[in-house]
This record gives C-alpha cells, sequence and structure tokens, in this order.
C-alpha cells in the first residue's frame, strides 16, 4: 500500500471532517463548505463525501485538498500528519478497516438498490399503459427493463460468495455508478413521494 491507499483505508471523509471542525448532523450530513450552504446538503459516505446542493464529491484525499486548497499529494501528506499514519508500514488500525469497509460497501450497495428496487416495482405498478393506445411512459419502460436485473444484483448481494458480491460492489463503483444512483433514488422520492 502507498501513501495514498494507507491514508484513504485509514480516514474517512467523516473522520477529516470531525478533525477540521466542520459540524456534523444527523446522517453523516454537514453544511457543505463549497457553496453557501444553509441546510446541510453533502453527505459523508463510507469512503467518499457528495454534495446534493453543488455536486462536490470525492473522496477524504479530494475533501481535504479543496478545504485547504492543497494539491492532491500534499493533501495525503496533511492527512498523514494530523492522523499520525507513516508510509512505511500500513498500521493494523488500516488493515482492520479495509476488512470493515468491503461488508460496509456490500451493505451500502444493497441499500441504495433495494431502494431503486422498490422504485422500480412503484412504477411497473402505477405507470403501466392502462390501454394499448396509451404512449408508453418511460418510468413504466425502465421498470421493465431494469427489474430482473437489478434483482438479480440483490440476490447476488444476499446469497453470493464473497468473489460474486465484490463484482457486484466493484461494477456499482465505476464511474460513481452507485452515487449517481443513490442521489437520482433520493431525488425521485423527493419529487413523487414529498418526503426527505
Ligand atoms: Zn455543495
Amino acid at each position: 500500500m502507498n501513501l495514498f491507499e494507507t491514508v484513504k483505508a485509514a480516514v474517512t471523509p467523516r473522520m477529516a471532517a470531525e478533525r477540521y471542525g466542520l459540524p456534523i448532523q444527523q446522517g453523516g450530513m454537514v453544511c457543505c463548505p463549497f457553496h453557501a450552504d444553509r441546510t446541510p446538503s453533502m453527505k459523508l459516505n463510507e469512503d467518499y463525501f457528495y454534495c446534493f446542493g453543488c455536486g462536490a464529491t470525492g473522496d477524504v484525499i479530494d475533501l481535504a485538498a479543496r478545504l485547504f486548497d492543497l494539491s492532491k499529494y500534499e493533501a495525503v501528506q496533511k492527512l498523514a500528519a494530523d492522523f499520525g499514519i507513516s508510509g512505511e508500514k500500513p498500521s493494523v488500525l488500516a488493515k482492520l478497516k479495509r476488512g470493515k469497509t468491503q461488508a460496509e460497501a456490500e451493505r451500502h450497495c444493497f441499500r441504495v438498490l433495494r431502494d431503486y428496487f422498490g422504485i422500480l416495482q412503484d412504477w411497473k405498478e402505477h405507470c403501466a399503459p392502462q390501454s394499448p393506445e396509451d404512449p408508453i411512459d418511460p418510468r413504466y419502460a425502465e421498470a421493465c427493463h431494469m427489474l430482473e436485473r437489478i434483482g438479480n444484483m440483490l440476490d447476488i448481494l444476499a446469497c453470493g460468495t464473497p468473489k460474486e458480491r465484490a463484482e457486484v460492489v466493484a461494477d456499482l463503483q465505476k464511474d460513481d455508478r452507485l452515487m449517481r444512483m443513490e442521489a437520482r433514488n433520493r431525488q425521485i422520492k423527493e419529487d413523487e413521494y414529498g418526503t426527505k
């Protein structure tokens, strides 16, 4: 592990936010330091942060870099110094957290997929055309297209081997897919059900 990986494995965005004085609200939300944010719009996740207001996102190194206007390399040095991490040998803490992170990543994926699955089920039931002449609602089309795939992924996360589960997690983390799915689920729920 190089210092970048060691720092990322040992320090969560939440730990950095706490250390650098961002008041953390319920559910790991903070007021976004990167736009004029009066209600907490930034979510601190296990491995990344995401602002629902301005879209700012990244890992703990990006967070420190933006907070202190540093390069990524400087941000890693600062985090390592502030959290007592040496690049020489990965700490036991970092190793422990790495194991925990995989299980947490799986749970996180499961939660997001389950939310999306629920939305799709709802659409399939409530947005279906009532007669053959009706135009197809795009939500109904999406439900027909995606339900089985999302269902399969949920099955794998619930019952698959560790290797299969890791593949699903890796697939979802590619191109910030999971993050975008989570943000979209939330948006849909706010738009359709008026809940937050
Ligand atoms: Zn923001």
